[in-house]
């Protein structure tokens, strides 16, 4: 399909992790550095995880997927990085996301709702950024690359932000986002939705 996602959702086994389970992970989740919650499991124990990381002072970080138009709004003053892409952006807000400036729209909206910072994620456009701290939004632009498949490249992204918030708290945040931009731009140049990062050798080492 060209470049285009096509994801089936089987969320059966998902459902099924519940608020003892959360209990019983209690020790991993509040001595973690970072927790990254998102819609994959009842959202109810998804933002119980985040309170419980939130207590702890642990930095939580939230990823809006599958969206939910009917959003509890207590995810917003649970995250204090709120990471969505252009379709969630818009269930969330009703503003449909054809550039920068609505992603900025989307992004003001959003740090109204409680949320600390606020990035959207725009494809090939890589990514926006704007926080109360820093409420000039930024624009950190993806490299150029050839992509064959972009499933994943969500989660790529979000995932390689947690890596840098954990193991490299001291780079700015402006910095980390360049840095998972290019990360989840290396996972849309091969198919499916591994980024096979390890195992190249072609790719730029001030990753790490
Ligand atoms: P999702 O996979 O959730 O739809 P996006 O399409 O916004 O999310 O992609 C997430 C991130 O992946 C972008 O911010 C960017 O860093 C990277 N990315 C996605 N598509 C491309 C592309 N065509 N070229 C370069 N980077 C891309």
């Amino acid at each position: 399909s060209l470049g285009q996602n096509v994801i089936v959702i089987v969320p059966g086994a998902n459902l099924l992790l519940n608020f003892e389970d959360l209990k019983r992970a209690s020790d991993v989740i509040c001595k973690a550095k970072v927790v990254v919650c998102q819609l994959e499991i009842t959202p109810a124990v998804s933002l119980e995880a985040l309170k419980m990381a939130r207590a702890s002072g642990v930095k939580t970080l939230f990823n809006p997927a599958p969206a939910l138009a009917d959003l509890d709004p207590q995810f917003y003053a649970y995250s204090d990085i709120f990471c969505c892409n252009e379709t969630e952006a818009e269930i969330l807000t009703g503003i449909s996301v054809g550039n920068l400036e609505d992603a900025e729209k989307v992004g003001r909206m959003l740090l109204e709702r409680g949320c600390k910072l606020v990035i959207v994620t725009l494809g090939a456009e890589g990514c926006m950024m704007i926080s109360g701290e820093e409420p000039i939004p930024k624009h950190v632009p993806a490299g150029k690359v050839r992509a064959v498949d972009t499933t994943g490249a969500g989660d790529s992204f979000v995932g390689a932000l947690a890596f840098y918030l954990a193991y490299y708290p001291k780079l700015s945040m402006e910095e980390m986002i360049r840095k998972s931009n290019c990360v989840a731009s290396v996972s849309v140049q091969a198919p499916g939705t591994q980024s096979s990062y390890p195992y190249r050798k072609d790719l730029p080492q001030d990753l790490f």
